[in-house]
C-alpha cells in the first residue's frame, strides 16, 4: 500500500478478566482506503475497535493513529484528531431530535460551516431531513444507524470506524447503509468497517482482514478474499 499510514495496530492483546478476546492482531489502515475487519460473532472485532478508541484497555501491543499512540486515551480526545467511531448499537441521544443529535456531532467545531454540513448529511440521508424534528429514540433501527453515521460525519472525520452498521437491518436498509458508506469513502473519508456481513463488506472494501477467535487468520485484497474458497465456505455460506 502507498499513501499516508493513518492507523497501525501491532500485536494487540485485549482481555476481559481471564478471557482473551484479542490475541495479538496487527493491521494497518492507509488514507483513502476502505478496510474491513470481518468475522463471526465473538471473533473480537468490536473489542478491537473498543481498544483502539480507549473504551477497553489494551493488555499489550500497540495502536497508533497518525504515528501517535492511542488506546489509553478516551474516545472524545480522538474526535478532534479526526478519529471517530460509530459504535455497535448506534448510541444516539434518544431524547434529542435528529437535528440536535447532528449538532452534538459538531460541538467541537469552531467553524461556521455547520449548517452546510447538516445539509450534506441530509443529502446523504433524505429520510433524516424529513424527520429532522423527530426524537432519536422514536426512530427505526435503520434510521438510528443513519443518524449515528450522520452525527459522526458532522465532526469531519479523517478515519471513520464503523462497528457493524448493517446489524439488525432489513435488506433494503442494508443496501442504503452500504451505499452511503461507499459515497462517504468517495468523498475522501477513510473507513475501517467491522462487519459480520462478509459478502457486502468485501464487495465494498479495498482490503480486508478475517478475524477468528481473537486472531487474524487471513488478509489481503478484498476482491481476492471474496472469491477465496476458504472465505466462501466459512463466511459466505458455500
Ligand atoms: P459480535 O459480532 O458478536 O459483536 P465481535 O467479533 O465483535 O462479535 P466481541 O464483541 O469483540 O466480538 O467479543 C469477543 C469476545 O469477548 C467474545 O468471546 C465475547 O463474549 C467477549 N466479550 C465481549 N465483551 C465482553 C465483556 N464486556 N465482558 C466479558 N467478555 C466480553
Amino acid at each position: 500500500m502507498s499513501g499516508t499510514l493513518l492507523m497501525k495496530v501491532d500485536d494487540l492483546h485485549v482481555s476481559y478478566g481471564g478471557i482473551q478476546a484479542v490475541k495479538g492482531i496487527s493491521f494497518e489502515v492507509f488514507e483513502n482506503e476502505v478496510v474491513s475487519l470481518i468475522g463471526a460473532n465473538g471473533a473480537g472485532k468490536s473489542t478491537t475497535l473498543k481498544a483502539v478508541t480507549g473504551l477497553q484497555p489494551i493488555k499489550s501491543g500497540s495502536a497508533t493513529y497518525l504515528g501517535r499512540a492511542i488506546g489509553g486515551q478516551g474516545a472524545w480526545n480522538l474526535v478532534p484528531q479526526g478519529l471517530v467511531m460509530v459504535p455497535e448499537g448506534r448510541g444516539t441521544f434518544t431524547r434529542m431530535s435528529i437535528e440536535e443529535n447532528l449538532l452534538m456531532g459538531a460541538f467541537i467545531r469552531k467553524d461556521a460551516d455547520v449548517d452546510a454540513d447538516i445539509d450534506k448529511v441530509f443529502a446523504l440521508f433524505p429520510r433524516l431531513k424529513e424527520r429532522r424534528k423527530q426524537l432519536a429514540g422514536t426512530l427505526s433501527g435503520g434510521e438510528q444507524q443513519m443518524l449515528a453515521m450522520g452525527r459522526a460525519l458532522m465532526s469531519r472525520p479523517k478515519l471513520l470506524l464503523l462497528d457493524e452498521p448493517s446489524m439488525g437491518l432489513s435488506p433494503i436498509m442494508v443496501d442504503k447503509i452500504f451505499e452511503v458508506v461507499e459515497s462517504i469513502a468517495k468523498q475522501g473519508v477513510t473507513v475501517l468497517l467491522v462487519e459480520q456481513n462478509a459478502s457486502r463488506a468485501l464487495q465494498l472494501a479495498d482490503r480486508a482482514y478475517v478475524m477468528e477467535s481473537g486472531e487474524i487468520t487471513m488478509k489481503g485484497d478484498a476482491k481476492a478474499l471474496l472469491v477465496d474458497p476458504k472465505v466462501r465456505a466459512a463466511y459466505l455460506g458455500e
